[in-house]
């Protein structure tokens, strides 16, 4: 991961300190520091933020009363709950151990506070504790994930465990704007509203997974999972939050705005033919006393 120029970059913005999120995110030791810094800054510039263009239909797509950022930081906290590094040992850190009773998914009530995009051949971020949540669902198994913070057990891909990847700070941005510019920050939060989705789901829909793209698409996508098989999923969302973003943004630059239009063509692409909304509400497996 490029890190050059970081330095110049945050010396030029005020109030980049990593002191706490008003989504009560918790970083990961493995997080470095100025990207705990950015995306807490990202985080707490999004609760402050008004979007007189939402609609009622945005609202609703996300479970959401009234749109605006403070509600919007709220969800995102209610479905990410740690935020772990790139360099984070995922696998080497990920204990199992047999289940003393079936496989018994139960849901959760909708407000229950229990949380990739995939760029261009670049993983952005991915929902690793909905991935884990899969795993334990299929072989009936307990996972733990040993991080700084101690073992969590993944019993419901509401456990909210996201792992930084390596775009989210490169490829993901306008390029000839600061990384911590308005734009980028909405970029970055469009990312945490994707992986939010995937810790929603239940049944055959549990964790949102992405569909598999069509085999004439470009761009690298053919046959890949990074399209949209559902109306309410994260590309979905992530499509409809980015219009919003875009225009209701004050201080974005022409640049940032054209970036923003080729986001929302992007991830409006993924969508497929025969989608269907699901119910968001989780599941959840017996959690070991
Ligand atoms: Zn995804």
């Amino acid at each position: 991961m490029k890190r050059v120029g970081w330095l110049v970059l945050l010396s030029m913005s005020v109030g980049l300190v990593g002191c706490g999120n008003n989504a009560g995110i918790i970083f990961d030791s493995s997080v470095p520091a100025q990207q705990q810094a950015l995306l807490e800054n990202d985080i707490n510039r999004l609760a402050q933020m008004k979007f007189p263009s939402a609609t009622a239909n945005d609202a609703a797509l996300l479970g959401i009363a009234n749109m605006d950022g403070a509600a919007l930081t709220k969800w995102i906290g209610e479905r990410i709950r740690v935020i772990i590094g790139e360099d984070f040992n995922v696998s080497g850190n990920t204990y199992t151990f047999s289940n003393p009773t079936p496989f018994t998914p139960v849901l959760f009530s909708e407000l229950s506070p229990v949380s990739a995009a995939d760029g261009e051949l670049s993983t952005i971020m991915v929902n690793i504790g909905a991935d884990l949540y899969l795993k334990a669902r299929a072989s009936n198994k307990s996972y733990f994930l040993d991080m700084g913070i101690g073992f969590t057990q993944v019993y419901t891909p509401r456990v909210g465990i996201i792992q930084i990847g390596e775009g989210l700070f490169t490829v993901q941005g306008y390029r000839t704007d600061p990384i911590d510019s308005v734009g980028n920050t909405l970029a970055r939060v469009s990312t945490l509203i994707h992986e939010s989705r995937h810790s929603d789901g239940n049944g055959v829909a549990v964790a949102f997974p992405h569909a598999s793209c069509p085999s004439w698409m470009g761009g690298g996508f053919a046959n890949q999972p990074a399209c949209e098989g559902y109306l309410n999923g994260p590309y979905s969302i992530q499509t409809a939050m980015m219009k919003v973003f875009r225009n209701s943004c004050v201080g974005c630059s022409q640049s940032e705005l054209y970036g923003m239009d080729k986001s929302i063509s992007d991830y409006a692409s993924r969508l497929q033919s025969g989608a269907t909304f699901q119910d968001i509400r989780p599941e959840a497996l017996a959690e070991l006393q």
